[in-house]
């Protein structure tokens, strides 16, 4: 049974499917649950940042998951 490690929080994600119950993000592998707290988290800054631009999405995008992989877990409301 082929196993994948979860690069924010490290749990095992079992028999993985792309786009299913893991998502491959540049060089990381996110489990489903991290993937949820990292649009939340997204959806949050979206929300007070403005004009949308794809630039800084992807700038952003990269951040949360890097401090995640620090951290162990995304932040979905990142402190002021
Ligand atoms: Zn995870």
């Amino acid at each position: 049974m082929k196993v994948l490690y979860c690069d924010v929080c490290k749990k095992p994600i079992e028999n993985p499917v792309p786009s299913r119950n893991y998502f491959h993000i540049a060089d990381i592998d996110i489990c489903e649950p991290c993937k949820d707290e990292l649009d939340l988290a997204m959806k949050y800054t979206l929300r007070q940042k403005k004009p949308f631009d794809y630039g800084w999405h992807d700038e952003l995008t990269m951040r949360l998951l890097h401090e995640g992989m620090q951290k162990g877990r995304i932040e979905v409301h990142p402190k002021r």
